[in-house]
């Protein structure tokens, strides 16, 4: 079990996406920690089921209806969090993932693709899909940081947290907005870090490895529930030799969140990917 971090304690984390695999355990590690959590998600009752394991093991939670995407849902969401909690001090932004309909059926093409109905190529992409895919991933992101951060502006040792993914640096096959989106936040965060600096807000990014999750779980398992080629090179080429846990999150997410610890640690994306950005596969 992780230790508790006072600095934490009594201040509030809104968490978009909290109640998702990755964001619904950081929000029960960080009511753990004491902190008030509003998870900000467009399915409230969702949200609610994560809300309510915080409350049952003593912590405070609130779940909040919120579309990332429209501003005026963040601008409600956020009156909200004020009104019940006085104002956050930590936002993770956790909402975002992949769609079928941006991904491409093949990692490359070949021109016989074409002549296939059943097989989506690049040129098949519609740009609705396609921007569906990246404004989740980066204005999702950008929108409720633009209306929290204005708030966190007086408040000591605020600080932002970013999800970027292992598709920002390198862009993983076969799905363009995603990796275009995520190159984006980790670009975005290190602007946004600078900007900031002087307020003392920081803002910084983690970048989860491979975890199997809802969002991939079609790429990654086959109709029996096996490895599919694509997960067998990623579990090859991940160091450690297996799919992350959520947990394995936590230390790097308490570590930023806490003012005492990285307070002078701003304008980062860290990956929590058990090696995969450090090995060439050769
Ligand atoms: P998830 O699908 O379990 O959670 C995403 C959450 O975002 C869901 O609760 C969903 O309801 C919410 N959401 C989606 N659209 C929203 C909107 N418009 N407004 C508000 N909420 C919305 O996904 P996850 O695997 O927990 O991923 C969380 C983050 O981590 C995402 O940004 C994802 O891209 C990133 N990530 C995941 C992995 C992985 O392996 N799972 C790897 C790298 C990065």
């Amino acid at each position: 079990m992780l230790e508790i971090h006072q600095y934490l304690k009594g201040k509030t984390a809104v968490i978009t996406g909290g109640s998702g695999v990755l964001c619904g355990e950081m929000a029960r590690e960080l009511g753990r920690q004491g902190m008030k959590v509003a998870i900000l998600n467009r399915n409230v009752e969702n949200g609610e089921l994560v809300a309510g394991e915080i409350q049952n093991a003593g912590g405070e939670a609130i779940a909040v209806e919120c579309d990332v995407l429209n501003e005026k849902s963040v601008e409600r969401a956020e009156h909200l969090v004020t009104q019940r909690f006085g104002g956050c001090d930590l936002l993770i932004n956790g909402a975002g993932g992949n769609q079928p309909n941006a991904t491409t059926s093949n990692e490359t093409l070949h021109p016989d693709h074409l002549l296939h109905e059943h097989v989506t190529t690049f040129f098949d992409l519609q740009v609705e899909d396609f921007q569906f895919v990246f404004n989740l991933n980066f204005l999702g992101s950008f929108i409720p940081t633009q209306r929290f951060t204005k708030t966190m502006l007086n408040r000591k040792g605020a600080s932002v947290i970013n999800i970027s993914s292992m598709s920002a640096q390198v862009p993983m096959r076969k799905v363009p907005a995603y990796s275009a989106a995520k190159a984006g936040i980790e670009n975005f965060t290190k602007w946004l870090a600078v900007y900031l600096a002087e307020t003392g807000i920081r803002v910084n990014a983690i970048a989860p490895g491979f975890f199997l999750t809802k969002q991939n779980e079609r790429l990654l398992l086959d109709d029996n529930g096996g490895l599919t080629q694509r997960a067998e090179k990623i579990i090859s080429r991940t160091p450690m030799k297996r799919f992350g846990q959520p947990e394995d999150l936590l230390g790097t997410l308490l570590w930023l969140a806490d003012e005492g610890m990285s307070g002078f640690v701003t304008g980062i994306t860290v990956p929590v990917d058990g090696g995969f950005m450090a090995y060439t596969g050769v």
